[in-house]
C-alpha cells in the first residue's frame, strides 16, 4: 500500500487526503496548527461560498498553462462537486440567487471545515494536528519529511498543500512555498486574487452603502470588463466586487508589478489597501 503524506489541513490538503485514502493509500495529514482549516472558517464572511452555480472558464486566470487549468476545471463538473458536498459530506447547499453561488444551508463555514476533516478521518486518514513540517527532501525511494518536534517521517508520495500567503494568522505563512523553492522548484510570483479596489480621491463616496449592478472596465494592457453586483463602502468597491475585479485587474497584466512601478492600476482604479498577500 503506497504511503502518502499531505502537508496542510486546509481545503486543498483535506481534499487531497480524502481522495488519497479513498484510492487505497495509507495517508497522513500533517497540520501545523492545533485545528487546521482556519481559512475555511473566515471564507465567504463566515458562510463559505463553496461553489458557483455554473463554471465560467473565462473568469479563471493563471500564470501557468491555461490548458492545464481548463482540464482541471473540466475534470470534476460542478454538479458532481455539489453531490460530493451534499451526499458524501452531508452538507446541504443552497443557491444565493443574487450571486449565483452555493453556500451551506446552515450558512456556517465551520460545517465545511469540520465536514472535510471528518470525511478524511472516516476514509482512514491519520490527521496529526500541531505537527509543523520544517523541511522535506526527496530520497532514493520517496520523501523524508522533518517535523518541528524533530521527528522524521517517510512516504512514497508527498502533497504540499501548505497554502499561499494571505492571512498568515490562519497558519499559511508561505513556509511550504519557501521549502519548495529551496529544493529548486520554480514558482510563479504570488499576487492577491482578492483585493479591495480603491481610488484616491474616490469618485464613489456618495455611493457608499449601495449595492448596484455595474460594469467596470480595466483599461491598461488587455482590456477586461466585469459586470455584476458591486457594493460600495467608504468610496471603496467592497468584497463582492473584489472577487470579480481581482480577476479583471490580473487579466490586464500583473496588478502588483504595476502597483510597485506606478502605484496605479487600470486608470483611476488603485490596488490595493489590505490584500494580505504579504508582498
Ligand atoms: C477572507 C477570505 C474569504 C474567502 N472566501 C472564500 C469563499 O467564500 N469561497 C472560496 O471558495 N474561497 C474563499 N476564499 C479562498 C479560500 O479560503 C482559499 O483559497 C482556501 O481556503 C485555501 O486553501 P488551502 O488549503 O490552499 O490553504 P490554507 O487554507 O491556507 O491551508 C494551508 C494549511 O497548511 C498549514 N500549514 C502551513 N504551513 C505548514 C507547515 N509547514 N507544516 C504543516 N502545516 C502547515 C496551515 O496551518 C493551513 O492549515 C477566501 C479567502 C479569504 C482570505
Amino acid at each position: 500500500m503506497p504511503r502518502v503524506i499531505v502537508i496542510g489541513a486546509g481545503a486543498a490538503g483535506s481534499m487531497a487526503a480524502i481522495f488519497a485514502a479513498r484510492g487505497g493509500a495509507e495517508t497522513v495529514l500533517l497540520e501545523g496548527s492545533v485545528d487546521g482549516g482556519r481559512k475555511i472558517l473566515i471564507s465567504g464572511g463566515g458562510r463559505c461560498n463553496i461553489l458557483p452555480m455554473v463554471v465560467d472558464e473565462s473568469r479563471y486566470v493563471t500564470d501557468s498553462s491555461p490548458n492545464v487549468m481548463r482540464k482541471m476545471l473540466r475534470a470534476w463538473p460542478v454538479l458532481e462537486q455539489r453531490a460530493f458536498f451534499e451526499d458524501d459530506l452531508g452538507i446541504p447547499l443552497a443557491e444565493e440567487h443574487e450571486s449565483n453561488k452555493l453556500f451551506p444551508v446552515s450558512n456556517k463555514a465551520r460545517d465545511v471545515r469540520d465536514g472535510l476533516l471528518h470525511a478524511a478521518k472516516s476514509a482512514g486518514v491519520r490527521v496529526l494536528h500541531d505537527h509543523r513540517v520544517v523541511s522535506f527532501a526527496q530520497v532514493a525511494k520517496g520523501w523524508d519529511v522533518t517535523l518541528a518536534n524533530g521527528e522524521s517521517l517517510h512516504c512514497d508520495r508527498l502533497v504540499v498543500a501548505s497554502g499561499g500567503l494571505s492571512v498568515p494568522a490562519t497558519g499559511s505563512d508561505g513556509a511550504g512555498l519557501a521549502m519548495l523553492e529551496r529544493l529548486g522548484y520554480e514558482l510563479h510570483p504570488r499576487y492577491a486574487a482578492l483585493t479591495p479596489i480603491t481610488a484616491a480621491p474616490s469618485d464613489y463616496t456618495e455611493l457608499s452603502g449601495l449595492s448596484l449592478t455595474v460594469t467596470i472596465t480595466a483599461k491598461s494592457g488587455r482590456a477586461c470588463t466585469r459586470r455584476g453586483i458591486q457594493r460600495f463602502v467608504d468610496g471603496t468597491v467592497d468584497a463582492v466586487a473584489r472577487c470579480r475585479l481581482g480577476g479583471a485587474v490580473k487579466a490586464t497584466g500583473r496588478a502588483h508589478r504595476e502597483r510597485r512601478r506606478s502605484r496605479r492600476v487600470a486608470g483611476p482604479v488603485g490596488c490595493c489597501a489590505d490584500c494580505g498577500c504579504g508582498s
